[in-house]
């Protein structure tokens, strides 16, 4: 089908599979189908069971490979589950580098999981170029970055990973979770794959748990199909469709985001209890003009720390507005402990090593009026003065 638009906020929303061709209905239908009729002997009319293929996971999985550029999509049950499918393309006495900041439930299904298999993995410093290559052993087969990763905000030049990778014929896939393709698109900067927690800011609205994946050729999508099938962990019908409704709004929910975060960021950074604040939209962020160059912006989640004199516990209680839980990216502000939440399977040593204090703050900037966000966080740091 040709296509009669050239921008992403309008690809969002037709893009994919987005209308239902046969009753004219301007969304795709839930298909609450486990099996599908067959005019005879192995005459199907294109799907035969819903773990192989359904059509509203299909428009989704259309969908999102148009919007990161790919060849292919594939829809998850959760983001665990599209990491975990994408790292059964590896075999038995095969590395993985992981980014430092890596997200704690992909660090823990490689220490815990994976291992059980053979599989191993390095924590490698994708930021510093000349020390990533260093960790490049023979055993080496792909890498997983995160840019910003998660939660320090820490940018990974990916195109100059990329090619470092390539040239030691590594797999590079990217978790896109925090910047979604509206923002930034890894395969134009040289990955093999793309992951997402669309749980996250493609859902958008935390009413829903999705893992997407998206390849750049045919032979991983082969591969990636195969395993898709095999191991089974697929997105079901309606929650197909609450993805496909969420990722319609992306482009006007995060440059709403964005602009509040930017915001967010500044007023932390000029607030005397305030520390330290990561978030790579401000000047002087580790790896500002990288970002600059691979992302539209600076993106939503930010890190920062209080100073001494200052109870994060009394912090975190005394918010009203902004809630304190795990997960992000929906349209309400959220606020989490790393140290003890998102990050709490990384063993403590770890964790100190690489720069996750027990003082740590995540925000994810909500939609809300700022005003009301800044209120919030400003009588909350008040109240948490001893
Ligand atoms: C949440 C998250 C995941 C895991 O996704 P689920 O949908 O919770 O399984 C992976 N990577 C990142 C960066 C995340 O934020």
């Amino acid at each position: 089908m040709s296509r009669y638009y050239e921008h992403p906020e309008t690809a969002l929303i037709h893009g994919g599979i987005s209308t239902d061709e046969r009753t004219g209905a301007v969304n795709v239908p839930i298909y609450q189908t486990s099996t599908y009729q067959q005019d005879g002997l192995g005459k199907m009319r294109g799907y035969e069971y819903s773990r192989t293929g359904n059509p509203t996971r299909e428009a989704l999985e259309k969908l999102i490979a148009e919007l990161e550029g790919g060849l292919a999509g594939f829809a998850f049950g959760s983001g665990m589950a599209a990491i975990t499918a994408v790292l059964s393309l590896l075999k038995s006495g095969d590395r993985v580098l992981i980014s430092s900041n890596v997200y704690g439930g992909t660090f823990r299904v490689l220490d815990k999981v994976f291992d059980h298999f053979g599989i191993t993995y390095t924590i490698a410093d994708t930021a510093d170029l000349a020390k990533y290559k260093s960790q490049i052993t023979a055993d080496v087969k792909a890498v997983i970055i995160e840019s910003p990763a998660n939660p320090l905000m820490t940018v990974t030049d990916i195109a100059a990973v990329a090619e470092i990778s390539h040239r030691h014929g590594l797999l590079v896939i990217v978790d896109n979770t925090f910047m979604t393709p509206y923002l930034q698109k890894p395969l134009s900067l040289g990955a093999d794959i793309v992951v997402h927690s669309a749980t996250k800011y493609l859902g958008g609205h935390s009413d829903v748990v999705a893992g997407l994946a998206v390849v750049n050729s045919g032979e991983l999508a082969q591969k990636l199909a195969f395993i898709q099938n095999s191991t089974g962990g697929v997105l079901g019908p309606f929650d197909s469709f609450l993805l496909i409704r969420g990722i319609k709004t992306l482009a006007v929910r995060m440059d709403r985001h964005v602009e509040n975060a930017q915001k967010a960021a500044e007023f932390l950074k000029h607030h005397p209890a305030v520390k330290t604040v990561y978030y790579p939209g401000l000047p002087d962020a580790q790896g500002y003009e990288i970002n600059r160059r691979q992302a539209k912006n600076g993106g939503v989640m930010i890190s920062f720390e209080l100073h001494e004199g200052y109870d994060i516990r009394r912090f975190f209680e005394h918010l009203h507005l902004i809630m304190l839980a795990e997960s992000l990216g929906g349209v309400e502000s959220l606020v989490c402990h790393p140290a003890t939440m998102t990050h709490a399977s990384i063993p403590a040593e770890i964790r100190r090593q690489i720069g996750i204090t027990d003082g740590l703050i995540r925000l994810s900037t909500g939609i809300e009026n700022i005003a009301d966000i800044l209120a919030d966080l400003s009588q909350a740091i008040t109240s948490a003065k001893q």
